[in-house]
């Protein structure tokens, strides 16, 4: 944790100096990020030349103020006739692999490219792959008045959140104080119960409610988190050329702004799970605030898609028992990402590069490293990947993706509940029949792991102790587990 704090701290000061846009998923003390991912989304509209990520964010998130992409707009994540992805202008750039700049260009500084639009338009009433789905519900209309504020965390005081807080009734929330920021260093007294509070942030925890890996070795469970974006149409026309499902963790406030492009992710087959309205900690919240910050972007899929997803993801990972029990009241089964002892967290560090951290060949030297530990587990592992800027989707599109399609032994790319055999049915509450799942709230949950790097390796001693298994939870035996009183340290 030592280490951790250490590395936190470092990452703090140099994302501070950068100024970075990045999405921190292992630095978290940046109440500014959703703003400044707010402002990254609306200012990166093909054709704007403000958009690289170097350029100074706004300081405040006036995201609303959009000309190009106002709320509910049917866009199309390009205003564009491009066709593909190959940047625009810049002849600076060269073309690479799948229209991809060579990676040795791709920086937080580079000219910016298009976006392809998507491949398809659906209407209301079309049929969604997921049998027992209702039809796509009437064509999304944004009404300002009908929302929260974009990028904040909406107010808990609205008769909406006032009934969703009902939801937690009956069930045993722990009594904590929101923590200061969500990090280690900026809550020290909170980190050093991290472990009894099943922080992973702090300590690594896990529960077994959560889903942190493909239960199968091999499988390598694709996920793209905080959109939809302007990009999010040029990693749906790879995604789509290369047969790959992914599970999308999007952010409501850019739901609302994106409608279509939500639409096409969930036509086309891909999960589609939430990520919170504003992206905050959610540690750094109340129980209100949490629920506001799920309930919103649950019903804002919902308003789109016509289903609610019974999945979900923190932002940065920031989740702690408190947490996990008021998504589990809501209807909500916490995913992660795998972290493996030998290897790390499958994180791309796509986020680093966006925010000028890393370059994109050390990021992508470091992802393979990572890669080439998957042999060591005995499952499979979940990938954190971005589709919220444009260097984040080129870097799936032309490296990241492509080394997993052409690894030895080869990788299965899967989303992560298929990976985890849960039915497509099960991932929204309108097709949902299997009454064990979403697993109810726990009075005590029990802890997967508790080394700060280890989930997927260590869910095999697990069983070899005759505890649960992450594939024992996933096949619906749920219920019992929620007895099971045992603390691994
Ligand atoms: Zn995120």
């Amino acid at each position: 944790m030592r280490l951790h704090a250490l590395v936190a701290l470092l990452f703090s000061a140099v994302a501070l100096t950068a100024g970075t846009h990045a999405q921190h998923h292992h630095h978290r003390g940046h109440r500014r990020q959703a703003e400044l991912a707010a402002v990254a989304t609306t200012s990166t509209h093909s054709g704007s030349s403000s958009s690289s990520p170097s350029s100074p964010p706004a300081s405040t998130p006036t995201l609303s103020s959009s000309t190009t992409s106002s709320p509910g707009s049917i866009s199309t994540g390009s205003s564009s006739s491009s066709t593909n992805s190959s940047p625009s202008s810049p002849a600076s750039v060269p073309t690479g692999q799948n229209g991809v700049p060579p990676l040795s260009m791709i920086s937080s500084g580079m000219p910016t490219g298009t976006s392809s639009p998507l491949a398809s338009t659906y209407t209301p009433g079309a049929t969604p792959p997921v049998p027992g789905a209702p039809p796509l519900p009437t064509a999304f209309v944004f009404n300002a008045a009908d929302w929260p504020a974009q990028d904040k965390v909406p107010d808990t005081n609205s008769p909406q959140v006032q009934q969703w807080i009902q939801e937690l009734e009956g069930f045993d929330i722990p009594d904590w104080s929101p923590t200061a920021d969500g990090t280690c260093v900026g809550d020290p007294a909170a980190a050093a119960e991290g472990k009894t509070r099943g922080w992973w942030t702090c300590g690594g925890t896990t529960r077994d409610t959560d889903i942190t890996a493909c239960p199968k070795k091999y499988d390598w469970g694709v996920s793209f988190d905080d959109g939809p974006s302007p990009w999010s149409g040029t990693l749906l026309n790879y995604l789509s050329k290369q047969a790959i499902k992914a599970t999308f963790f999007v952010v409501g406030s850019r739901v609302i702004e994106r409608p279509a492009v939500l639409i096409e992710e969930y036509m086309a087959g891909h999960e589609i799970s939430v990520h919170t309205w504003s992206h905050r900690p959610l540690t750094s919240l109340t129980n209100e605030q949490i629920v506001a910050e799920l309930g919103w972007t649950r019903m804002a899929i919902q308003k789109v898609l016509g289903v609610t997803p019974t999945t979900m993801r923190p932002p940065y990972g920031d989740i702690d028992d408190r947490v996990r029990a008021i998504a589990l009241a809501m209807g909500m089964v916490p995913i992660i990402w795998t972290s493996a002892p030998s290897s790390g967290p499958f994180d791309t560090n796509d986020w680093r590069v966006a925010g000028g951290l890393v370059n994109a060949t050390t990021s992508f030297d470091t992802f393979q490293s990572i890669l080439g530990n998957a042999s060591t587990l005995s499952t499979g592992f979940i990938v954190l990947q971005h589709d919220l800027y444009e260097i984040t989707v080129d870097l799936a599109v032309g490296y990241t993706l492509n080394a997993a399609l052409t690894h030895n032994p080869p990788f299965s790319l899967k989303p992560i509940g298929t990976c985890s055999n849960i039915p497509a049915t099960n991932m929204y509450s309108e097709s949902n029949q299997n009454t064990t799942f979403p697993y109810t709230n726990h009075t005590v949950i029990t802890s997967k792991n508790s080394n700060s790097s280890s989930s997927a390796a260590q869910s095999s001693s697990n069983t070899a102790n005759g505890r649960v298994s992450v594939s024992w939870l996933v096949a619906g035996l749920v219920g019992v587990g929620c007895a099971v009183v045992h603390l691994m340290n």
